[in-house]
């Protein structure tokens, strides 16, 4: 457990937690001994943290038995929590019909736009489309923070048609990270897919009604969009890659291991109860930066003091359903 060994991307400036999730947390001396000797300006989610406020998702079987007293309330996370099992059940086959008809036809104007754009593709541009791919991964990881972010934070579960068909699967995450892992290719990359169908229509749209002299002039921003659209279309996939520790192919551990994807040691800061930082799940690229300015914890105030809603609510709500 020593800190000094923590990569940049874990450090956090507020390490405070929220009493409702300040469960029996004992303090080791040398974890604050180091914090304080060389990180006195921007504490950190430290390993500490990591351990007693989140899953153990590497060793699941130690899942709430932190200090041997959690079990007695009922497990805090993982497939036997009640809040959890409630949350699963509410998934519906309309929405899964959703799910599939997205699937479908975002897969198909995936297809649609890779080949317009080697059809169009001129050699002497590969500077641009590799510029492109730069900016449309930085779009396509703040995207899902923003929304991961709006979606954690805001809303409940009983909110009519985006309650239990696009906050539900929020909740569920945080009290049952493991879940994921065991959702199939529908339930786990419908919505994304569906986020990326209007980027990819209207791409396929201009390249079609377009001349070619058109094409070229606009074509850096035709490729930033597509492949802005693959990458927000991949990010729940790549962040169920983040959550699986068996049988990940060799190449997806490969572009964790060198952040080219979001790691898993990485993901682990978010997954530290309240759950109010570290949302981008893309590459994971922005969360530092994101934190160091608090960028999430000054919209939140912003929210907070315009509308009087508290952020978390519903998330911490859930969190307590244990029985
Ligand atoms: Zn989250
Ligand atoms: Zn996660």
């Amino acid at each position: 457990m020593d800190l000094v060994t923590l990569p940049p991307c874990s450090r956090r400036l507020d390490g405070g937690m929220s009493p409702e999730h300040h469960h029996s947390v004992q303090e080791d001396p040398s974890v604050l001994k180091i914090s304080s000797t060389f990180l006195m300006s921007t504490p950190i989610k430290t390993e500490q943290d990591i351990l007693e406020k989140s899953m153990p998702e590497d060793d699941p079987n130690s899942n709430s038995e932190v200090n041997g007293v959690e079990m007695k309330r009922g497990p805090r996370w993982g497939p036997q929590h009640k809040g959890a099992q409630e949350l699963a059940n509410l998934y519906s086959s309309g929405k899964r019909s959703q799910e599939i008809i997205c699937v479908c036809l975002c897969i198909g104007l995936m297809i649609l736009n890779l080949y317009l754009i080697v059809r169009h593709f001129r050699f002497e541009r590969i500077s641009i489309v590799i510029m492109a791919a730069l900016c449309g991964i930085l779009t396509a990881d703040f995207g899902s923070g923003l929304v991961h972010w709006a979606a954690d934070t805001w809303g409940s579960v009983e909110l009519p048609i985006i309650g239990k068909n696009f906050l539900r699967p929020f909740r569920e995450h945080h009290i049952d990270p493991t879940s994921i892992t065991r959702h199939d290719f529908i339930e786990t990359n419908g919505d994304n897919f569906m986020i990326a169908i209007p980027i990819l229509g209207k791409l396929a749209y201009n390249f079609l009604a377009r001349t070619q002299a058109e094409i070229q002039q606009d074509f850096a921003f035709s490729a930033y969009l597509f492949l802005c659209s693959i990458f927000v279309a991949m990010t729940n996939q790549i962040h169920k890659w983040s959550h699986t520790y068996w049988g990940l192919p060799k190449w997806v551990i490969l572009l964790q291991d060198y952040h080219i994807m979001l790691p898993r040691r990485h993901h682990r800061i978010h997954h530290v109860a309240p759950h109010e930082t570290y949302f981008c799940i893309t590459t994971g690229w922005l969360n530092w930066p994101l934190e160091k300015i608090r960028f999430w914890t000054c919209l939140e105030n912003i929210i907070e003091y315009t509308t009087g809603c508290r952020p978390r609510d519903d998330d911490m709500k859930w969190a307590e359903k244990t029985q």
